[in-house]
């Protein structure tokens, strides 16, 4: 029962109970099941100040959720007001001084094409349906990373309202300490409304998909795992092993079938990246997307899917891949294993570079996930056993873990140093000493 009167917010309050409950209180991943206090639903900055002052007078925790897309790891909601800043939807582009503004609920989708358009391009990653807020504050790794590094060392400042209700901007020189915690530590620290950062000059580059025949899986892996040691920064690339659904999502030739892929993204020109794929393509892909692009294809190069599902997912941060196991639940495990993908990492992700914040870098040569979509129980079982088996081969290989790619609850110190968690946790201490905000991977107060 929440006790303090409800402040009257622009876009309001939803209560367990209103027509509108289920809705507001479900995340992207359908297994999961939120039943926090309440949701509130800010139309601005000032109302976010509003729904923290009130749920600090009622009792509750705060918990932010932007697009929705890494809520498992928050876990048991109650006592707890879900603040949802899906209202917050300003977006500037400075071409000029290559710097975006964004309000805290946007997603890429709102931001790639006007970058596009005016020649620049972001961090982004795979899906347009993600929340620019929750990727930046969490690390950040796409097409660009190799060469730019993580999205969180590309914000360049935060808005934010903190546990005493105050609306603040934070950057390099004002409250630094917290601008640091923010960047990779997540939503611990408060609710940010706004964030800005760097974007890229990027008018063309040489981009696309291979696809292969499944039987053709274990080949492309191997040479693409061989290949990783010769591959340039300037070269992002992803190989996966996708059960596509006949969804609309999915381009029309792939809807349904099975298949093994390269998607890559290099910056520079067509032969240079010919060259260094040139192995791959020697294995037969049955269709080659890869041209000079604008970088607006990297938006769904990925093809991930844009309506909430329900899934389970695994995650590592590995120095080797186990091609040989990998292969044998990749194919034991069939559409339970509904994606396989491996990512090249190193880079400008493994260098730190002064003024990067909590999340400065990952480590591993290859960020490998599995992802098994739920349809029901004896799926489930299914799924489960395939994850299991997946993250059992990556164990020994093991570098680290990154936090968004993780969803279920765990203890968040695993994502860092010894010495950045006591850091975080002191910056925890000095702006939400009683603890009000729940982050998704959760900072305590030191
Ligand atoms: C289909 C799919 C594709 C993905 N692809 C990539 C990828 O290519 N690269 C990559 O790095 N990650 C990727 N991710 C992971 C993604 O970065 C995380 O799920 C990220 O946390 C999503 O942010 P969100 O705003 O969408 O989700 P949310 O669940 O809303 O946010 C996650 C957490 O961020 C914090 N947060 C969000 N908004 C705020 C705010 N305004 N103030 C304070 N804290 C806030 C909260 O703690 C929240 O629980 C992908 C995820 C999915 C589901």
């Amino acid at each position: 029962m929440l006790s303090a009167t409800l402040p009257s917010l622009n876009a309001g309050f939803v209560l367990p109970g209103d027509p509108s409950w289920d809705h507001a209180r479900s995340a992207f991943n359908l297994t999961l099941d939120q039943h926090p206090a309440a949701v509130a639903l800010p139309a601005d900055a000032r109302d976010v100040a509003a729904a923290v002052a009130y749920a600090r007078a009622a009792g509750l925790r705060v918990a932010p959720q932007g697009a929705a897309h890494n809520q498992g790891p928050l876990g048991n909601l109650e006592g707890t007001l879900l603040l949802n800043t899906s209202a917050l939807q300003e977006v500037n582009v400075d071409p000029a001084a290559r710097r975006v503004r964004v309000g805290a609920g946007v997603k890429w989708e709102r931001v790639l094409g006007r970058l596009n358009a005016y020649g620049l391009a972001a961090l982004h990653g795979s899906s347009p349906d993600v929340g620019v807020a929750g990727y930046s504050l969490g690390g950040g790794i796409g097409w660009l990373s190799r060469k730019f590094g993580l999205q969180s060392n590309a914000v360049t400042a935060l808005e934010l309202v903190t546990a005493d209700g105050t609306l603040i901007r934070t950057d390099a020189e004002h409250d630094p300490d917290l601008f640091w915690a923010l960047r990779g530590g997540g939503g611990s620290f408060g609710v940010v409304t706004a964030i800005e950062f760097e974007v890229q000059p990027l008018d063309r580059l040489y981009a696309g998909a291979m696809f292969f025949e499944l039987d053709r899986a274990g080949d492309m892996l191997h040479t693409w795992h061989e290949l990783l040691p010769e591959f340039p920064e300037e070269l992002m690339s992803w190989a996966s092993v996708i059960h596509f659904p006949p969804a609309p999502f999915v381009p029309e030739f792939a809807r349904g079938r099975s298949l093994a892929i390269i998607m890559a993204a290099h910056l520079g020109a067509e032969a240079e990246g010919r060259d260094l794929l040139a192995p791959l393509r020697a294995l037969g892909p049955v269709r080659d997307t890869f041209a000079m692009v604008p970088p607006i294809v990297l938006s769904d190069l990925a093809m991930d899917p844009l309506d909430p599902l329900p899934f389970r997912l695994t995650s590592a941060l590995v120095d080797t891949l186990p091609v040989d196991e990998l292969m044998t639940t990749i194919e034991t495990a069939g559409p339970a294993l509904t994606v396989a993908q491996f990512r090249h990492m190193g880079g400008a992700i493994a260098r730190e570079t002064p003024g990067a914040g909590a999340r400065a870098t990952l480590p591993g040569e290859i960020c490998a996930m599995g992802l098994g979509v739920v349809m029901d129980e004896d799926g489930d079982a299914a799924v489960r056993g395939a994850l299991a088996e997946f993250d059992a081969h990556l164990r020994p290989h093991r570098a680290g873990d990154y936090a968004n790619f993780v969803e279920v609850p765990v203890d968040a110190s695993a994502f860092f140093t010894p010495d950045v968690w006591t850091r975080l946790r002191a910056v925890k201490a000095t702006y939400d000493p009683t603890d009000l905000f729940k982050g998704n991977h959760h900072v305590p107060p030191a």
